[in-house]
């Protein structure tokens, strides 16, 4: 037995075994032969979800060999990147085309299909997650067999499996629109929370990546703008907390301090009383959370399962320390997160189920059937996504 724990260290399993293809028919074989032998497949990136999505007893798939730029089509603005590549080794390959990726979250560890399969995303009002970037998937599906769905060949398929949590398939190649090479100028700061909540909405209206991170203990935000720049690069001034570079080097930050996060998606409007309840929460009954809360803005997608379907949202996140209790804090905040008609970011900790979840997805009844199409025998489903898509 082999043994695989998530990043943050909460989620551990034993699979029989943890195989690493290296090719696309190499994924098709193990899957038909584990499916023949009744075992349960999942696949995972590089473990950084909190959630235990890659969870298995049975077979777990590691994509890390299957990694790389396959195909780039600099005049269409597209790519084909193999599904375990890593999410810091597609920006420099890119660039060497003038090519980029047009968003990215806080960290580029994640694998591409990691990244994709549950929405992961940014800040930028005008952006949506790297799903939404998303427009053809390559995968082999719960028989072994091989399928590509791209936005116009399937377009309902396509939304459904753009965001899936590798329920329907194992994805073995994904095509990506991109935007021409940008630099972008990161600009950071420190202020207190009320001037920054004041000029919030000036300045996501002008700024292309605005976030700030709410820190309990000082009151204060760090302030974090990213706008693209035809400057030439510049190293970090860290007087001035400015810089310019890639776009791929600009949006990443190291995380190493280990972590658990809870994350909710609340419609736009709601975020700045959403927050405020939740900075209310942590004042008085949570003043030990030293942790700070994150706020970013996503745009409206039209893809299924997204936290963004339908409606521009903010992310609002809440952390705590790895080695610390999370639970309290989380239990007490996501009545806050839901009572602002907030969905979950599938890879953060939540504790709903098909019941709570399916009401906010007006799409949930095809998403399963999607599902059933590719993986009828549910070779793919573990005890969490049975109990997050099926109730
Ligand atoms: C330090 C840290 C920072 C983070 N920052 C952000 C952020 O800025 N924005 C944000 O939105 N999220 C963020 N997250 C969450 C993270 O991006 C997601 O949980 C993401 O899914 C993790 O990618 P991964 O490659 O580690 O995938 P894993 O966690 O390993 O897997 C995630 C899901 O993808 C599926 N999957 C993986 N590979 C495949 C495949 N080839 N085919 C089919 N399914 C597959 C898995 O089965 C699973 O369901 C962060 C997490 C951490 C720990």
């Amino acid at each position: 037995m082999a043994e695989w724990r998530n990043w943050s260290g909460l989620v551990t399993c034993n699979p029989l075994e943890i195989a690493l293809p290296t090719s696309e028919a190499e994924v098709a074989a193990i899957v038909a032969q584990a499916a023949a032998a009744g075992q349960n497949v999942r696949v995972c990136g590089s473990g950084h979800s909190f959630q235990p999505l890659c969870a298995t007893s049975d077979l777990l798939i590691s994509l890390d060999n299957l990694a790389g730029i396959e195909s780039v089509d600099p005049a269409a603005g597209e790519a084909t990147i193999l599904a375990g590549t890593k999410l810091h080794d597609i920006g420099k390959p890119l660039a060497a085309y003038g090519l980029a990726l047009e968003n990215q979250g806080d960290v580029d560890v994640q694998a591409l299909a990691g990244a994709v399969s549950t929405g992961t995303h940014g800040t930028g009002r005008s952006l949506g997650s790297i799903s939404t970037q998303v427009i053809g998937l390559r995968f082999v599906a719960g028989d072994g067999s091989l399928h590509e769905v791209n936005l116009h060949s399937d377009p309902d398929a396509f939304r459904a499996l753009a965001v899936s949590l590798g329920s329907c398939g194992v994805l073995t190649a994904i095509r990506m629109r991109l935007l021409p090479a940008y630099r972008l100028h990161e600009r950071t700061w420190h202020e207190p929370i009320d001037e920054c909540l004041a000029r919030l909405e000036e300045r996501i209206v002008a700024t292309r990546h605005f976030e700030f991170f709410w820190y309990p203990q000082t009151d204060e935000a760090f302030c974090k703008a990213l706008q693209p720049t035809s400057a030439d690069p510049s190293p970090l001034d860290a007087c001035e907390g400015e810089r310019i570079d890639h776009n791929y080097r600009v949006f990443p930050t190291a995380r190493n301090v280990r972590f658990n996060e809870m994350e909710y998606a609340v419609p736009e409007e709601a975020g700045l009383a959403c927050f405020d309840q939740i900075r209310n929460l942590m004042r008085e009954r949570h003043p030990n959370i030293t942790w700070p809360v994150e706020y970013r803005t996503v745009a409206a997608d039209e893809l299924d399962l997204s936290p963004n379907q339908g409606r521009a949202t903010i992310a609002i996140s809440i952390h705590q320390a790895a080695e610390l209790e999370h639970r309290p804090f989380f239990a007490d905040a996501e009545p806050i997160f839901r009572q602002h008609g907030g969905r979950p970011h599938w890879g953060k900790l939540h504790s709903l189920s098909a019941r709570e979840l399916a009401p906010l997805y007006p799409r949930w009844q095809h998403c399963a059937s999607v599902r059933e199409r590719f993986d009828p025998r549910g070779v793919f489903l573990n005890e969490h996504l049975r109990r997050v898509l099926i109730g």
